[in-house]
């Protein structure tokens, strides 16, 4: 903004002493106007404090701290859950690998954003937009002069991470409703919360309206579904993306996918019950596979040995179905255990998402099995979520 800066997402914990330094580095003289958290997930909201400091030292007014109100909600259940959070994230990004730390010293908002809010920033006029997509405390940025649009992590690259399995409520409908109001604002820079840029009318109008498309087809196809009262295991059977939208570059299943938007569409209008009705009150786990055992010559090493021979079909859904029943029969059984952890470490490198290698290769490693040889994604611990 020419005589004011803002910055949006100061950090992650582990980049967020180098994104101050370059930005001190190139405007050493450019008071913050402000910080805005585009989001409360932990690659996104730390390193504020610096900015205080600067403005401080340097006889500046201290800029102000804006984020959607729910934010707040948010840092709060971080607290309740940490090690929960710890657990998770040692799954989905180290498949398993030692359990981390959940870092909880946050800086609050001073500026709560409940509807759209604008700012001037140097010469700049900007507005910031909340909304609803992988997060409930989402903002997303428009500074019409520039034709530009920052869209926090409503779109980074991949197959919008709106299924999470390990994580809370996602709201796909919404992204996508998002997503189609920054393209009505026809904007040629998109500014990603993760990746390059995108320049140009046409590529960005591409990136927000095929992105939306996508997950509305989803959501559009399981809420139809479910008005006819299909269970989810029909949805999932039935429900597939777009198979046009589905071979974009940008829309690929590496970090989330598609099968799993599909199980929190149904979460967030269906609940828990998934249509099963023995589902509702199951047995436990282990007195069902004792149960289905007892019915086999064989018993659990049975299971096991098909499971095998499934997963060298790479039938991995039936295999690790069977390798998990014969575990519940007996959870202490070394070769049973043996067995479970190489199918789900070789399952774990046939899979495509950052979702399904840290989750198989995180049960590969509880069954003894050192999956390290495999993809994981220690990378993008800091940097997504
Ligand atoms: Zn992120």
């Amino acid at each position: 903004g020419g005589t004011e800066l803002l910055v949006i997402d100061p950090g992650a914990t582990n980049n967020e002493e180098k994104k101050f330094n370059q930005i001190k580095q190139q405007f050493p003289d450019i008071p913050f106007r402000g910080i805005v958290f585009t989001h409360g997930h932990h690659d996104h909201c730390f390193g504020a404090e610096r900015y205080i400091e600067e403005a401080k030292s340097k006889g500046w007014d201290s800029p102000d701290i804006f984020a959607h109100k729910l934010i707040v909600e948010r840092f709060m259940r971080y607290d309740k859950t940490a090690k929960f959070n710890e657990i998770i994230n040692s799954r989905q990004f180290r498949g398993g690998e030692n359990v981390g730390s959940w870092k909880k010293e946050y800086t609050f908002p001073t500026h709560h954003v409940v509807e759209p809010m604008s700012i001037s920033v140097g010469t700049l006029e900007v507005t910031l937009h909340p909304d609803r997509g992988e997060t409930d405390d989402a903002i997303w940025i428009h500074i019409p002069d520039l034709e530009a649009i920052c869209t926090g992590d409503l779109f980074v690259w991949t197959v919008p991470n709106a299924g999470n399995p390990q994580k809370v409520q996602r709201y796909a409908g919404d992204w996508a409703r998002s997503l189609i109001k920054m393209k009505d604002l026809q904007p040629k820079i998109l500014l990603p919360g993760h990746g390059p840029p995108i320049v140009g009318k046409d590529r960005v109008y591409d990136a927000l309206e095929s992105t939306a498309q996508y997950l509305l087809h989803l959501e559009d196809d399981t809420i139809s579904l479910m008005n006819k009262g299909a269970s989810l295991d029909e949805i999932l059977s039935i429900v597939k993306p777009n198979a046009l939208l589905g071979e974009k570059h940008f829309l690929q299943p590496v970090y989330d996918e598609p099968e799993f938007i599909i199980r929190n569409i149904w979460r967030l209008y269906g609940g828990w019950y998934d249509g099963q009705p023995a589902n509702l009150k199951p047995p436990s786990e282990s007195d069902f596979a004792k149960e289905l055992s007892d019915l086999i010559p064989g018993g659990p090493e049975k299971l096991i040995q098909r499971a095998l021979e499934l997963s060298s079909q790479n039938k991995w859904r039936l295999s690790c179905k069977l390798a998990d029943l014969a575990y519940q029969c007996d959870k202490n059984n070394i070769d049973i255990n043996t067995a479970r952890g190489q199918i789900y470490s070789l399952r774990a490198e046939n899979e495509t998402s950052t979702m399904s290698v840290g989750i198989f290769n995180s049960i590969a490693r509880e069954m003894g099995i050192d999956p390290s040889s495999n993809n994981t994604f220690k990378n993008q611990e800091s940097t997504k979520e």
